[in-house]
């Protein structure tokens, strides 16, 4: 319904530029259906987290804590953190969304690398800001590119660190040097959703930044190893002013009693923890030799997901059709500008096997 003569409301500028997030897929043909398109857990989540959160159905009609106390209590004696440091978020988007907002406007200038998380371009342009994207290096970010792409306008620099959709990581030094290298006034959002299935003795989330400068953040998610994707849990540790500056604008209850109580039996549960890392040490070295025998690249990774690069013979929208039909569901790569490949999630035993076998065959 179009009023042309009273006009219509507009957008602020850049919204319109946005292409829309889309999730994985979740159907696909066949009884039994394998979804490895958004990096999902395979065990679910800790038994103690489903029980804690099945106690709160009691208790529906009460706000949760918009502090999140016992979360945020339960991350720090974890890691050793100051409590009072830490913000929790629907979700790591929600924090990685408030942090742009709150740090970014019209005239800005962030920094995100060229295969980065595809949630970095849309927070940055949602709030009018504009998205640099740095090269990156076999699939790698790329510590001088990014310094390279730093300008006066230069606000926010995001690194997924492990990265996702191409699963390689910057060992601590090099984000040393990044963070080195950037003015004091450019804010270093480390994205560490993958943080913890990392085994490299090189790597760091980044608390020990965030510890001494007050222009580091980093971001945690419960959605990924934790397996409470559907929760939306998320926390950053941040220097006190930034902080400050996200539970201003926040919203008051933005994490739910549910995800709360969940995510602090999951915290408590070492031993879920230890098995869901047990599950990926030995299923993801598997898969990415079973596959690069049959002559597809396959990029390392230290997450739980694979990209696969397919050579032109086997083009990759066959590929993924050729999964689709055996109940396999993979992620395809366009929107990251990584169009023969696919991401694929560590899944369970007889997903694994089923890809495997099945990429045997289209390959043949
Ligand atoms: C999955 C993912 C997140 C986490 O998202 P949530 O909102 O916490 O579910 C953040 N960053 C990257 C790079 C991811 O892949």
């Amino acid at each position: 319904m179009s009023t042309p003569s009273q006009g219509r409301p507009e957008p602020r500028p850049g919204i319109l530029t946005i292409a829309p997030y889309v999730p994985g897929k979740s159907t696909a043909k066949g009884a039994k259906v394998h979804k490895l398109s958004s990096n999902e857990s395979p065990l679910g989540a800790s038994p103690a987290a489903l029980a804690a959160y099945r106690d709160i159905a009691n208790h529906l009609e009460r706000y949760p804590d918009g502090s999140a106390t016992a979360l945020r209590r339960a991350i720090a004696a974890r890691y050793g953190l100051a409590p009072d440091r830490i913000v929790c978020g629907a979700g790591s988007d929600e924090l990685l969304q408030l942090l742009a907002h709150g740090y970014l406007g019209e005239g800005d200038e962030a920094i995100h690398t060229q295969h980065g998380f595809l949630v970095y371009p849309i927070a940055i342009a949602s709030n009018g800001a504009k998205a640099i994207v740095a090269p990156e290096k076999n699939h790698t970010a790329d510590v001088d590119a990014i310094l390279k792409a730093v300008t006066p306008k230069t606000k926010l620099v995001f690194l997924a660190n492990p990265n996702n959709p191409t699963g390689t990581y910057l060992p601590f030094s090099e984000v040393k040097r990044l963070h080195a290298g950037l003015p004091g006034h450019v804010l270093l959002v480390l994205d560490a959703a993958y943080a913890e299935f990392v085994q490299a003795n090189d790597y760091e989330p980044g608390l020990a930044l965030v510890s001494e400068f007050d222009n580091v953040v980093m971001t945690r998610t419960f959605s990924k190893i934790y397996g409470l994707a559907a929760l939306r849990l998320g926390w950053a540790y941040c220097p006190a002013p930034v902080a400050d500056v996200l539970n201003r604008i926040r919203g008051p209850f933005n994490v739910s009693s549910a995800a709360i109580a969940a995510g602090v039996a999951a915290i408590n549960d070492q031993s879920f923890m230890d098995k869901a890392l047990a599950h990926n040490g030995r299923w993801l070295p598997w898969l990415a030799s079973e596959i690069g025998k049959l002559g597809i690249a396959v990029t390392p990774s230290v997450g739980n997901f694979l990209l696969l690069h397919f050579p032109k013979e086997k083009p990759v929208d066959r590929a993924d059709a050729f999964l689709l039909d055996r109940g396999i569901v993979a992620r395809r790569m366009e929107a990251y500008g990584l169009p023969a490949a696919l991401r694929l999630t560590v899944g369970d035993e007889e997903a694994n096997c089923a890809v495997v076998a099945a990429l045997k065959e289209f390959m043949a």
